[in-house]
């Protein structure tokens, strides 16, 4: 694709063609505020927040649906853009609770950043205020809905339908009424949704939540930890979020090679046995009918001693070794390794093959 050259806040540049403005700013470090963009997710221009002025252009433009053209000359940070900016962000707060002070999202919202950013601290507009009360209804146990808190941006209905093309939720009703909806306006667990999370994933404000983050405590108090899920060898990268030794949630690690952003319910929902008290911390041994905490060279001594009995009894043919998916490539590589050579036999499989 060509070339095409513009200028940006006085800095002169190129980008593709067909290259939104607010990505080609962000290619050379100027950031254009915005809420409902996000680079996995098509443009829709819903929040207005990144205006830029556009010389030759008699109204302001949204940078993220308007493509770099040769010649542009483009201004993100004037008065007017400073003062439409506000005002837009002024008009979403309108019909928000700002709930800040108890909302679990704070730290962590995007709404909440811009406008400590911009200085917006409250709206001149009154009026109406959504009372959806979703979060009532919806009891599944993975995702709490407070669309009071939705800004009608569809970073939600985009990712369910571009990143994990489930299309389980939609733009629903009309107006100062629109806001995301499950089927034919249904609970999560009454519709097609599968709980990836990827809508709770995008969302940039309280409106989707994780159940398990609700009132456990702010996002300034948790520590994140990235790990690699423990289920599958896809090998997805996220973030655990620690608070007092326990995790609060998996959040999503946007620089994560293996997924970006996605994960599945396993690796987003799925941690709850970590903390389980029936979860298995000590190797146990069989004596008789019982099993007897053991420490781990105890369990691998007596690992290690009964197949070289059989071995030596019976031949390696006699011992059979099944491989997992959950373990990682070098692992699997060494058990292969450990079979043939020290076992002395070919009876290796993988659970992944069955
Ligand atoms: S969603 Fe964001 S802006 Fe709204 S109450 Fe929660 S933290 Fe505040
Ligand atoms: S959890 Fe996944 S499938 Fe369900 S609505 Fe959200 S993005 Fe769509
Ligand atoms: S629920 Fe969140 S992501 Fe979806 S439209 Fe509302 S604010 Fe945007």
């Amino acid at each position: 694709m060509s070339l095409v050259e513009l200028t940006i806040d006085g800095k002169k540049t190129y980008a593709e063609g067909g290259t939104s403005v607010l990505e080609a700013a962000r290619q050379i470090g100027i950031e254009i505020p915005a809420l409902c963009y996000h680079c996995d997710l098509p443009p829709n221009a819903a929040c207005r927040l990144c205006l830029v002025e556009v010389e030759g252009q008699r109204v302001l433009q949204a940078s993220c649906t308007l493509q770099v053209a040769d010649g542009m000359i483009v201004h993100t940070d004037t008065p007017k853009v400073q003062r439409v900016r506000k005002l837009m962000l002024e008009l979403i707060l309108s019909e928000h609770p700002n709930d800040c002070m108890t909302c679990d999202q704070a730290g962590a919202c995007k709404l909440q950043e811009l406008a400590y950013q911009l200085g917006v601290k409250e709206s001149r507009f009154s009026g109406q205020t959504q009372r959806y009360q979703h979060w009532v209804t919806d009891d599944n146990p993975f995702i709490v809905r407070d669309y009071d808190k939705c800004i009608a941006c569809w970073r939600c209905t985009a990712a369910c339908a571009e990143v994990q093309g489930r299309l389980a939720i939609g733009k629903g009703y009309r107006g100062f009424e629109a806001h995301p909806v499950a089927g034919l306006d249904v609970p999560y667990g009454e519709s097609i949704c599968e709980f990836c999370g990827q809508c709770v994933a995008y969302c940039p404000t309280g409106a989707l939540m994780e159940r398990s983050a609700v009132g456990a405590g702010r996002q300034w108090e948790m520590t994140k930890v990235t790990t690699t899920c423990p289920y599958c060898g896809v090998g997805c990268n996220f973030d655990l979020n620690v608070k007092d030794g326990r995790i609060v949630k998996v959040t999503s690690h946007p620089e994560a090679v293996v997924n970006g952003m996605a994960l599945c319910v396993k690796g987003r929902f799925g941690w709850d046995f970590v903390h389980h008290p029936d979860r298995l911390t000590h190797p146990l041994i069989r004596q008789g009918d019982d099993f007897v905490e053991a420490s781990w060279d105890e369990a691998l001594d007596l690992v290690a001693r009964r197949l070289g009995e059989i071995r030596d009894e019976s031949g390696g043919d006699a011992i059979a070794v099944l491989a997992s998916a959950k373990c990682t490539n070098e692992e699997n590589y060494v058990l292969q390794k450990f079979t043939r050579a020290v076992l002395g036999t070919n009876n290796i499989d993988h659970c992944a093959r069955l």
